[in-house]
């Protein structure tokens, strides 16, 4: 079975944008089945039931009510989102979120039958001090390690659209200590700067379970290479 290959458009495109982005996938990709596009929210609605599984990029850690500029579990549920990215490090950076946030946030996803993908990694320094373990159990602490069906995105920070990629080894050490803190089968990805020349070697030289592709996906034509290598 092909390996989930995730596509986070961020804060990029506008309404003409994902409707050529679609069609080119489309031309060139012949079955989307593994494939999910994190779409800016308010995006969401429009490019429902257009053949994609969408995801939401973020949610907020509440229910519901006074919490202006912040978007519900139940909201990307209605607007027809299946999955939802939580803890990118973009959104841990730049919204200051919390590992406790970011369990809250995994909370109102599952009491919507929403699935997270929760995104863990460690920064450059942590990773040069070879602390990248303890750096990942700490992140994934307050999930409970009988949870079923998780999905974890491994994206070192220091890889994130920089060019930079991990030795395969060090991808699949850090894969490894992701799994043995839970007792139940996870799905494990890896993110940060895959692109069509690397991902058939990041995804056959380890045990990954799929890819989270973030600038490479803006690019249908590349997106669609990277999920057939997959
Ligand atoms: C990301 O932001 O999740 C990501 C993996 O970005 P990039 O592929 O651009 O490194």
């Amino acid at each position: 079975m092909s390996k989930l290959v995730i596509a986070n458009f961020k804060m990029n495109g506008s309404k003409d944008f994902i409707e050529s982005w679609i069609k080119d996938f489309v031309a060139e990709q012949k079955s989307a089945n593994n494939v999910i596009v994190a779409l800016p929210s308010p995006y969401l609605l429009i490019f429902d039931n257009k053949g994609l599984t969408l995801s939401g990029q973020n949610v907020s850690n509440e229910e519901s009510g006074a919490f202006t500029s912040q978007l519900s579990a139940e909201m990307l549920k209605d607007c027809g989102a299946k999955y939802c990215l939580i803890g990118h490090s973009e959104a841990r950076q730049f919204l200051r979120e919390t590992n406790e946030i970011i369990k809250q946030k995994f909370d109102q996803l599952k009491q919507e039958s929403l699935q997270p993908i929760l995104c863990v990694g460690e920064p450059l320094q942590i990773k040069e001090a070879s602390k990248t373990t303890d750096y990942l159990t700490e992140q994934l602490d307050l999930i409970d390690s009988n949870q079923e069906n998780l999905i974890i995105a491994y994206e070192p920070i220091w890889s994130i659209g920089t060019g930079l990629v991990p030795e395969i080894n060090d991808i699949q050490l850090a894969v490894d200590s992701i799994r043995c803190k839970f007792h139940k089968p996870i799905k494990v990805l890896y993110g940060g700067s895959v692109n069509s020349s690397n991902a058939s070697s990041i995804s056959d030289k380890t045990d990954i379970d799929g890819l989270l592709v973030g600038g490479a996906s803006l690019n249908p034509k590349e997106f669609a290479k990277i999920a057939q290598l997959c």
